[in-house]
């Protein structure tokens, strides 16, 4: 008889920090659903390395700020691995400019993303989670939410509002026994940072009190520790994993 394994869902999976997540999590028996957006052949990798840690993978095409389209996500999430346990929102972008400088769009699509798509995403889980009394979310936002940071107006108000939609659905789930957690990373060595210039680099890790940036791997330690019970009594936390940038 095959026993199923507990179901997790991961928006953004396909890179980074959501990557790194959908292993983190496959291999410690997860079964795995994850989206992306453009990067198909990456997602197609992963899921071929998740599956080669004994996890039942699903992976589909999104964009989270279509609510449609994560519901359907969820929905044949449900329909072919089974209820889903733990949800964790990483998809999200940067558009960074001066405020002055910055067109509608790149506000209205980094909002769209970062924010409505987790919105889309915890709505879609919650409902079934409430059900059966019981879930784990993590969403992903940054210590850009908690302090600021010049030339991202935009994607600090998103993270900002991660913040607060997070503490008012670990209040308003916790009765089902749902808990909602932040973790709110540094700077992480990914795609979404490799742009940044070397200059600029430097001038961040003379901030950051370990002197390097964080791994991607680190961040999903931190994740799958939310994710399961092993964190039952910790709802509503924001969790900074920045190697001391805001000390
Ligand atoms: P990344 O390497 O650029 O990966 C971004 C992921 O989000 C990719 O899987 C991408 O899919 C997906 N994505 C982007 N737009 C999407 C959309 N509209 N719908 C569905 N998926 C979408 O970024 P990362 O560094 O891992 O960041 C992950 C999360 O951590 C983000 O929320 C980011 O804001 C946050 N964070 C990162 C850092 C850092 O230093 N890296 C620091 C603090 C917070 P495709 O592969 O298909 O493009």
């Amino acid at each position: 008889m095959t026993v199923n394994r507990p179901v997790a869902l991961i928006s953004g999976g396909s890179r980074g920090i959501g990557r790194a997540a959908v292993l983190r999590l496959a291999a410690d028996g997860h079964d795995v659903s994850f989206c992306y957006h453009s990067q198909e052949e990456a997602a197609q990798t992963l899921a071929k390395e998740a599956d080669l840690l004994g996890a039942r993978v699903l992976y589909r095409r999104v964009d989270v700020s279509d609510p449609a389209a994560v519901r359907a996500w969820v929905a044949a999430t449900e329909d072919e691995l089974g209820p889903v346990a733990v949800a964790v929102t990483s998809a999200g972008i940067t558009r960074d400019k001066g405020l002055v400088m910055m067109s509608d769009d790149d506000w209205r699509s980094v909002v769209s993303t970062n924010l409505d798509g987790v919105f889309h995403v915890c709505r879609a889980v919650a409902f079934p989670m409430m059900k059966r009394r019981g879930g784990s979310i993590v969403n992903i936002s940054s210590v850009a939410g908690i302090y600021g940071n010049a030339g991202q107006t935009n994607y600090a108000a998103s993270k900002a509002g991660i913040i607060g939609f997070s503490r008012s659905l670990a209040k308003e789930a916790g009765r089902y026994g749902i808990r909602v957690n932040v973790v709110a990373p540094g700077f992480v060595d990914t795609d979404m940072t490799s742009a940044v210039s070397a200059s600029a680099v430097d001038g961040v890790l003379a901030n950051v009190a370990l002197g390097r940036m964080g791994t991607p791997e680190e961040v999903a330690e931190l994740v799958a520790f939310l994710a399961d019970d092993r964190a039952s009594y910790i709802t509503g936390s924001v969790f900074q994993i920045d190697g001391g940038i805001s000390l």
